[in-house]
């Protein structure tokens, strides 16, 4: 097999020594003679998946004991639902405030619409959501069920570096592509999600992590399998949950546990991004999206100064084994997204294959 390093935004690459192992186990789980996705999940092999995933979720992010973690069906966009019919019924007018610094954040604000009076807050779409905007947590109104962000900003290569301190009203992150590549302190937090398939395993589940007393006031009309509280009681197994995903974001965190944990990758993944951030600095022939000062370490965006050449770019990044560099649709110009799972040897690639590319191009 052809090494390759895989830049793509998600479903993104998972650490090879995870996807061997799930390779190993495939057909006979710990000498069952049977697959685990094969077998119940209520079955106690499964369950014990389960209790491991939690175990180190809580050692790994420094989870507090008055936080819950959720294994939620429907990956990141269906929290955008569930989010509002969990937390809305919290303020008597059904008020919450969304900060937009990019699609995710505005998919986010128009779904909570349909549930309540959703408020943007502050956004940088005048920018073309090159930064995070400037936000004063006093102008949230008292009456505000939650104020959503979205932590690092996928297509625009942004994120925030510190939160905002919100006090009573809590905050709401969207972590999906950034989740457990930093430290953090989870307290800040009222609710963190992300989807599994950037940096924790397959897509189409979520890890929901949420305070307590947050639980119990979801809107009359919730669906059962959108009401947190419903997970909170059932271990994430009140229907058949996704045992694959949650079996595979297993083995992701037995491998973030063995790297050294959070504080190891995260100064890995600082000094990842610092390789490519280095060429664009140095450079007239690459031009960075975001604004210096809300770097994302997960996706690097830039643009050509000579846009015509993007496709030779990507053609001739492939050529090299540099795979998926394009930018999403809506932003153009390429994107790289190194999450966890990148090695630096893949970062050390596409900067000396970019030094080239401007030395043959520029
Ligand atoms: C990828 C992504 C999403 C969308 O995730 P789905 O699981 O496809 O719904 C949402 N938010 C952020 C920040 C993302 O990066």
């Amino acid at each position: 097999m052809t090494q390759v390093y895989n830049f793509g935004a998600g479903p993104a690459m998972l650490p090879a020594e995870v996807m061997q192992k799930a390779q190993r186990e495939f057909l006979d789980y710990q000498g069952m003679g049977t697959g685990l996705i094969e077998i119940s999940h209520r079955s106690p092999e499964f369950e014990a998946v389960l209790n491991r995933c939690d175990e180190l979720l809580i050692e790994l992010a420094n989870i507090p004991s008055n936080y819950k973690i959720l294994y939620v069906h429907g990956g990141a966009q269906m929290q955008f639902s569930a989010v509002p019919l969990n937390l809305l019924g919290r303020s008597p007018s059904k008020s919450a405030s969304y900060i937009e610094t990019g699609t995710w954040g505005v998919k986010a604000r128009k779904e909570a619409a349909r549930f309540g009076n959703a408020t943007t807050a502050a956004s940088s779409a005048d920018s073309g959501f090159d930064r995070i905007p400037a936000f004063d947590p006093a102008s949230l109104p008292a009456d505000t069920a939650y104020l959503h962000i979205t932590s690092n900003n996928t297509l625009y290569g942004t994120r925030w570096h510190s939160f905002p301190q919100t006090g009573d009203v809590p905050l709401v992150a969207d972590m999906t592509s950034e989740f457990l590549s930093r430290e953090l302190d989870i307290s800040q937090f009222g609710v963190i999600f992300a989807g599994l398939q950037k940096n924790l395993g397959p897509a189409g589940l979520a890890v929901v992590i949420i305070r307590e007393d947050l639980l119990g006031h979801a809107l009359e009309q919730t669906p059962a399998l959108l009401d947190y509280s419903v997970y909170a009681g059932s271990h994430s197994l009140s229907n058949t949950n996704n045992t694959f995903a949650i079996y595979m974001m297993g083995l992701v965190l037995e491998w973030v546990k063995e790297q050294g944990g959070v504080a190891t990758l995260e100064a890995q993944n600082e000094a990842k991004a610092q390789l490519l951030y280095d060429v664009i600095d140095a450079s007239e022939f690459y031009l960075g999206v975001a604004d210096p000062a809300h770097r994302s370490i997960m996706n690097v965006t830039f643009n050509l100064a000579k846009p015509e050449l993007l496709d030779a770019f990507v053609n001739q990044a492939l050529e090299h084994g540099l795979y998926a560099l394009k930018g999403h649709r809506d932003v153009g110009g390429a994107r790289a997204s190194i999450y966890n799972a990148m090695p630096v040897a893949g970062c050390e690639a596409l900067a000396a294959f970019m030094r080239d590319f401007e030395r043959d191009n520029a």
